[in-house]
């Protein structure tokens, strides 16, 4: 069983893993039903994650294996997707827009414009979003690399949140202020190059 450490009252999570790589798994109470973002690829975690007694709902955030391999171990009513999430799940509601869900909290998943994977979604819950992997880079012929128009619109759409941390998969800190996380990606975005569609450092 993996172990759920608590942030808040309502908001707990699962640490991500390097062997299996799996990603955090934000866990959030609402009054009907928990909300899951990410579901990772360790065994551990659908133990876990299906001891819970309420209905659960999943958001999915990218489409990589670590943040999605144990859907189909963890019992679910719903799973909210990106559009290419969806050609690997082949199953859940598409999300190309905000939505917000009031369960006695106000679950707030949108798209998030990201260079490590299309089609990625984040979950606002009060002064907490999950982000998954989104801020992170894509890699070219071995370089790290972001995609700079794509990161102009995901600065944007951050600094829209109203959440005042910003929780990031695989960090070793996990918990990052939004401001930490805005700031490290506007330095990335004075780097380019106007004649380059992409900034790679
Ligand atoms: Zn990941």
């Amino acid at each position: 069983m993996a172990d759920i450490i608590k942030i808040t009252d309502r908001i707990s999570y699962i640490k991500a893993t390097e062997k299996p790589l799996s990603a955090d798994v934000g866990i959030i109470e609402g009054d009907e039903s928990v909300w899951i973002f990410d579901v990772g690829a360790d065994e551990s975690v659908p133990i876990s994650l299906n001891k819970i007694s309420k209905p659960k709902n999943a958001v999915i955030s990218h489409f990589h294996p670590d943040h999605m391999r144990n859907l189909e171990h963890v019992d679910l009513n719903e799973i909210y997707l990106g559009a290419n999430t969806f050609k690997y799940a082949k199953r859940g509601t598409v999300v190309d827009k905000d939505v917000f869900i009031d369960d006695g909290i106000t679950i707030h998943i949108f798209p998030l414009p990201s260079s490590h994977a299309k089609g990625s979604l984040g979950m606002e819950i009060g002064d907490y979003a999950f982000l998954g992997d989104a801020t992170y880079s894509t890699m070219k012929q071995g370089k790290v690399c972001y995609n700079a128009s794509v990161l102009k619109e995901e600065i944007a759409v951050l600094k829209n949140l109203s959440a005042k941390f910003f929780l990031i998969s695989h960090d070793e800190k996990f918990i990052r202020p939004k401001e930490e996380i805005i700031e490290e990606l506007e330095e990335i975005y004075k780097k380019r190059d106007p004649k380059e569609s992409y900034i790679c450092i």
